[in-house]
C-alpha cells in the first residue's frame, strides 16, 4: 500500500498532498470507490454538498478498515446556502450526511461576488473552526480580490485555496498570490478531466520514466506543492494515479510542461459563476 506525504496548514494541521475527488461519481457507486481508494492508501476524500454523495462518502469511510480520524474529509458549502445562519446549519447537515461530528476541512464552494455574502459566511466559517466542527477551514474558486477583502475584513486567513489548475492552466498569479499569503494550493481537475493526457509533451514523458500521462501531470503537482485529489471510479486508475511516489520529473520535465500553459479552463469563470 503507498503512503502519501503531507503539508502542513498554516493553522497547524497536517493533510495529505494526495487523495480521491468524488465529484461526478454516482451516489450509488461512491461507498464502493471511497472504500476501494481507502484499500489503496488514499487518506483524503474531497466532496461537497452539490456533489450529492457525502451520505455515501461516509458509508465508504465506516465500511472500510480505516479508523475515521486516519481519513481527512473534505467538503464544501453549497452555493445557495451562503450567509451567516445557512453555513452554519448547511454544516450541521453535512455532518448528518457524513456521519461524523466534525470536517477536517471545510470551504466555501465559490465566492459567488454577484450575490456578495461570502465575508458574512466567513464569519460562519470561523465560528464553526472555533467550535471545533472543521479543523481547517479555507475557500475554494476565490480570485485575489476576494482574498484581499477577507484579509481585510476579517481575522482567519483562509488555509487553502482550491482552484482549477493543470498543465493547461497553471494559475501563476494566484499561486503567487498564496505563497505570499502562507495559504496551501489545492488544484481542482488536476488532470484537466483527461484534456491534458495527449499532449506530446505529456505522451513522451510518459514513455521516458516508463509511466501514464495521468502520472507525469500528477507527479508536477506534486513538485510544484499542490494538493491534488483526481476523481476516478475505476478501480486500476485508483491505483494508478496514487502510484507517484517513487520517481522524480527533472528540473528540464518540469519546465517542459511549464510550457503548456494557455489559459485554459474546464470549468466555469469564478467572476461570473453561479451568476
Ligand atoms: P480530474 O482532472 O480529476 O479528471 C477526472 C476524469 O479523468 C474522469 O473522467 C476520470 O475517469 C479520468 N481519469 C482519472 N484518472 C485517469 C487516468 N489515470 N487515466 C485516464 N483518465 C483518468 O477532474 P475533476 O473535475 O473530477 O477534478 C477532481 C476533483 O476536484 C473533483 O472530483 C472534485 O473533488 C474537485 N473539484 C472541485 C471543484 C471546485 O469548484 N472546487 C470543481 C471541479 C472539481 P474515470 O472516473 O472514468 O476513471
Amino acid at each position: 500500500m503507498v503512503s502519501t506525504p503531507h503539508i502542513t496548514l498554516r493553522n497547524g494541521v497536517t493533510m495529505p498532498q494526495f487523495g480521491l475527488g468524488v465529484f461526478q461519481v454516482p451516489a450509488n457507486h461512491t461507498a464502493a470507490v471511497v472504500q476501494a481508494a481507502l484499500d489503496a492508501g488514499y487518506r483524503l476524500i474531497d466532496t461537497a454538498q452539490m456533489y450529492g454523495n457525502e451520505r455515501q462518502v461516509g458509508e465508504g469511510i465506516a465500511r472500510s478498515d480505516v479508523p475515521r480520524e486516519d481519513v481527512f474529509v473534505t467538503t464544501k458549502l453549497a452555493n445557495d446556502l451562503h450567509g451567516y445562519d445557512g453555513a452554519i446549519a448547511a454544516l450541521d447537515e453535512s455532518l448528518n450526511q457524513l456521519g461524523t461530528d466534525y470536517v477536517d476541512l471545510y470551504l466555501i464552494h465559490w465566492p459567488w461576488p454577484q450575490q456578495g455574502r461570502y465575508l458574512e459566511t466567513w464569519q460562519a466559517f470561523e465560528k464553526v473552526a472555533a467550535d471545533g466542527r472543521a479543523r481547517a477551514i479555507g475557500v475554494s474558486n476565490f480570485q485575489p480580490q476576494h482574498l484581499d477583502r477577507l484579509a481585510a475584513d476579517s481575522n482567519t486567513v483562509p488555509a487553502v485555496n482550491q482552484i482549477e489548475l493543470h498543465p493547461a492552466f497553471q494559475q501563476a498569479e494566484l499561486r503567487t498570490y498564496h505563497a505570499t499569503h502562507g495559504i496551501a494550493t489545492e488544484a481542482w481537475s488536476p488532470i484537466a478531466q483527461g484534456k491534458v493526457l495527449g499532449e506530446p509533451v505529456i505522451t513522451e514523458l510518459a514513455e521516458r520514466h516508463g509511466r501514464s500521462p495521468a502520472q507525469i501531470v500528477l507527479r508536477w503537482h506534486i513538485q510544484l506543492g499542490n494538493i491534488v485529489f483526481p476523481k476516478s471510479a475505476t478501480p486500476s486508475r485508483i491505483a494508478e494515479n496514487i502510484d507517484i511516489f517513487d520517481f522524480a520529473l527533472s528540473d528540464a520535465d518540469m519546465t517542459a510542461i511549464g510550457r503548456l500553459d494557455r489559459g485554459m479552463r474546464t470549468g466555469p469563470d469564478p467572476a461570473r459563476f453561479p451568476g
